[in-house]
Formats: C-alpha cells, structure tokens, sequence
C-alpha cells in the first residue's frame, strides 16, 4: 500500500554514495533535512568490488591520478640523472606494492566518507535501491530487504563501464573498475577505446615500464577539440604506445599459456589481424546504472540508460530528481556531480533558488603530457560564431625545465579560441604540456568571468612557467605566421 502522505520515513533518500549523491546527502541534512543515503558496488565479472564513495574515489579520479603520479615519478627519476642525481639507471615499478599503496589510500577514504556520514547524521544504508512506487523504496541488504519510504528521491547512481557485444570480452577482459586493483601485472595490454579514460590508463601503463597498445575504432577524445586530441594522441605515439586506427576487436580466446589471442579487423580495409596479449582493458564508455532501480514503478522515464532532468534537476515525476553521471547530456566529471548534488539540496531544503552551470566546465585528460581545456572547442566555436568569427591565438612552447633532460618538446602547445572583433571574448582555451589542470584551473575562472584577448595578453606572466604561454599568444592561425617560439625570455 503507497504511504500516506507526511508520513514518510525520511524526508529525503538518495540512491548513490558517490560524489553527487554524498554531496547531495551532507547539504540536505544541514539544510535540516532527515536524510537516508543507498549505496551498493555490484562486484564486476572477475569480482573487483569497493566500499562507499562512488567512482571517483573507488575506481576513478583519484586511483587513476596516483597511478598517472607513479608513472611520472619514473620519468622524473630518468630526468633526474641529467639534473645531476646518482640514480640506477635500471629502475622498476613495483606492481603489487603500487597496487596496495593506492588500495591503502583508498580504503583511508572509505573509512573518513563513513565517519563524515555518520557525524553528519546521513543515514548509510549499504543496499541496493529499487522503486516501489514514487514514494517507496526496496532495499536488499546483506540481512534482507527492507522497505524505506521518503518525501523526495534524489537519483545518483552513476555508471559503470561498457563491455563490447563479442565472444570472451566479459570472460577474459577487464575494465577501469578492476585495474587499480589488479593482483598481477598488467603486462603487455591491449587497451581498447580511446576516449579519455583509455588513453590515461595507456599512457600510465607505459610509464610504468608495460606495453599498451591503444584501440580506436573511429576518433580520438570525442567531443574534445580535434586538433588537441590528434596532438594528445601523437605525444602518446612518440613515447612508443601504438594506435591501431579504424579497428574493432572481433574476439577474444584464452590460449594454453594463458596470453589472450585477440582477433580485429580494420574498419576501412576490411583486412582482420590477431596480436595475444596479457591484458585487454576495455574503455569503450560507460553506461548509466538505471537497470536496478526499477524506474517504471515510479513513473520515472529514461533515455539511453540515462535520465533526463530539467535545469533544476527534476524528472518527469515531481518528487523525484536526478544529479551526477546519471543525467543525459551534461559533463561527466566528479566537480560536476559534487556542485550539482549541492545547489539540488539547496534549493530543496535551504529556499535557493539557484541552478547548476554547466557550461564553460574545465577539465583534464591525464596523459603522459597532460591536456586541459575551458570552454570551447576550435569546432564548436566556429559551428556557433561562424569560421569568420572566430580567431584562433596559438603557439608552440618550451618549457624551461625540459632542456636539461632533453625532453620533447614537439607537442607542448596551446591555443585561446576567441571572438574575431569587438572585445574578442576568449571561448576556449586549451593546453597540452606539464601539469595542464593546475594551469587551466584558474583561467577557467577568468573565462567565466568574461576574459577577452585584451586582458590576456596584457597579464603580466609568472616567469619562468608554462602557464604564462597564454599571456604570450601573439600569432593567429589566420595570419599562416610560424608559431613555433624564437627566444624563451625576450
Ligand atoms: C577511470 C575513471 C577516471 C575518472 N577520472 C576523472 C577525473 O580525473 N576527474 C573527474 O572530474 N572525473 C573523473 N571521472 C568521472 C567521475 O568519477 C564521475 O563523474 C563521478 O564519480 C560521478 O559521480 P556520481 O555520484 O554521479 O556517480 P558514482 O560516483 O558512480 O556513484 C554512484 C554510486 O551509486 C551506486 N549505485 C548504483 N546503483 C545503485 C542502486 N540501485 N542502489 C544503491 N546504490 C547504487 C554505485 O555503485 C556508486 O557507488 C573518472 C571516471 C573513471 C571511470
């Protein structure tokens, strides 16, 4: 029987423990709120499960960051000797001593998460969620199920990798949420998809001493600016990881010696090829965890395993919202989920009545030379202003601390994407070079500030940084001049 209305057991339930959801939780109940919180970890096919917190902080940002970190402490050891450092030259990661290292931290967090809900009086209850009807809930349990009743659902259940529809690919594959806890080596690896998360993954492995291949079946970092993404992709190559283009894999089988035989074949030629390998990594995308909650009891419609919400993240049904991963269309980053899961408990229990921006969001792709971008692409600015309305400032760059190791320089370069006339408002900026995201962080609050080519050029750089490139554009594409740098200090 559906409750009476007011008589609910809270007045809010959020589905998720991941960043929106938890974020979401914490705010509503300071705003005085009684606040319930679901979160369940399904195990993946080879059994990988973690404890609360979400993708993030489990299987995502923060593992993946600490493996990026490990793989560029090897290249600075390499480094080092050219600064003048005695080291052996024979240096070598530590797979399984990685492995705990990142576990230990991670399980630091879980911990500090439950502590932080329990002290901030949002009940945890580790169960998975399904709807009953829009003001009831089932949650199984490891003790059995029990029912919850609640005002207001705020949907946060993210999403989980994608396997691809071909034989063995659940068997004998694996994905971003097994990696960073892998018990053995990754050894030589297929990495399949080129989106963000496998090229990071790709490019931590190499630095890591193992051999990825990277798989891409049409583009490098949709959505991202092309020509960013084809640079990213060359800086990968010239460290020595492959891109087999324009391939799908076709299977996957388990050989005697235990390396996997993957079948693909090239999508333009047709022509089908084989290569074994020890580990095949999928990172074809992800989907949206709608499956479990039984949406259609509540009379919540779904698109494309996601849920469609209105600015003020409401869905169709009036005391049910979504937030984070879960959301159609909008960036898919941890900030996003955590500042949105926020205003949405304020707005519903603090009186604000203000609404997540999601535009102009930065961002970063964690490759061996890292990329970071604001606002918009070469491409969709000229799809919105026009070709003639756009100009692009770029230029190549050294970084100082490059010389000495002799590092390539090839592919540090960046560009700001801007109105043509008037007070040529910038739209994009983007960076690939050293340490990209704590470069792009605070021009990304100059651009939602309305930053224009003026002020750029006219800020007085940092010297010497890289950051500081930005305030030394100078040459337009249009203009066909060189823009590869003549002197570093003049
Ligand atoms: C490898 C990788 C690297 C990434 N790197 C970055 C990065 O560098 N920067 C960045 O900003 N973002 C990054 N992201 C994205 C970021 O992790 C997500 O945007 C963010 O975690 C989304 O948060 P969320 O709360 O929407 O979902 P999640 O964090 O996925 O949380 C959802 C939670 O709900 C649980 N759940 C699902 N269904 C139910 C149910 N029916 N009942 C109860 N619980 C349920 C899930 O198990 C999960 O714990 C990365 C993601 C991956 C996979």
């Amino acid at each position: 029987m559906a409750p009476v209305e007011g008589t609910y057991d809270y007045d809010l339930v959020v589905i998720g423990g991941g960043s929106a959801g938890l974020a979401c939780a914490k705010e509503a109940v300071q705003n005085g709120a009684r606040v319930a919180c679901l979160d369940y970890v399904k195990p993946t096919p080879i059994g990988t499960k973690w404890g609360v917190g979400g993708t993030c902080v489990n299987v995502g940002c923060i593992p993946k960051k600490l493996m990026h970190q490990a793989s560029l402490l090897g290249e600075a050891v390499h480094e080092a000797a050219a600064y003048g450092w005695n080291v052996d030259d024979k240096i070598k990661p530590d797979w399984s001593k990685l492995v705990s290292s990142v576990q230990n931290h991670i399980k630091s967090v879980n911990w500090v998460t439950r502590v932080d809900l329990r002290d901030k009086k949002v009940e945890y209850i580790n169960g998975l969620g399904s709807f009953v009807d829009r003001h009831t809930m089932v949650a199984k349990l490891k003790s059995g199920d029990r029912t919850i009743t609640a005002q207001t659902f705020v949907i946060a259940v993210g999403g989980r990798p994608r396997y691809p529809d071909i034989p063995g690919a659940v068997e004998y594959g694996i994905t971003s949420d097994d990696l960073f806890s892998l018990d053995h080596e990754p050894g030589k690896t297929l990495v399949v998809g080129a989106g963000y998360i496998g090229l990071e993954c790709a490019g931590f492995l190499k630095g890591l001493g193992y051999e990825p291949t990277v798989m891409v079946r049409s583009i490098v970092l949709r959505g991202f600016d092309q020509q960013m993404a084809e640079l990213v992709a060359s800086s990968m190559d010239e460290r020595g990881i492959p891109f087999l283009r324009k391939t799908v894999p076709l299977s996957v089988t388990k050989q005697d010696n235990g390396k996997l035989l993957v079948k693909y074949k090239n999508t333009e030629t047709g022509e089908e090829g084989e290569d074994t390998y020890d580990t095949v990594l999928w990172a074809v995308g992800r989907k949206g965890l709608v499956e479990d909650l039984n949406l259609s009891n509540a009379g919540v419609t779904t698109f494309k395993d996601k849920i469609q919400v209105d600015t003020k993240e409401a869905t169709n049904v009036a005391n049910i919202f979504a937030v984070g991963d879960i959301i159609y269309g909008k960036p898919e980053l941890t900030p996003v989920a955590v500042l949105a899961g926020r205003l949405l408990a304020r707005r519903l229990y603090g009186g604000s009545n203000q609404r997540m921006d999601y535009s102009d969001v930065a961002t970063t792709v964690f490759t061996p030379l890292e990329y970071a971008c604001v606002g918009l692409s070469e491409e969709d600015a000229v799809k919105q202003h026009g070709a003639d309305g756009v100009e692009v400032f770029h230029g190549y760059y050294k970084p100082t601390e490059f010389f000495i190791p002799q590092k390539s320089v090839r592919y540090c370069y960046l560009k700001a994407v801007a109105e043509r006339t008037g007070d040529q408002r910038v739209y994009g900026l983007h960076y690939l070079g050293p340490v990209a995201g704590e470069v792009i962080q605070g021009f990304a609050a100059a651009l939602k500030s309305g930053l224009t080519i003026n002020t750029l050029i006219n800020t007085v750089g940092i010297h010497p940084t890289t950051a500081e490139e930005f305030t030394r554009l100078s040459i337009t594409k249009r203009s066909g001049l060189d823009p590869t740098p003549a002197s570093c200090c003049s």
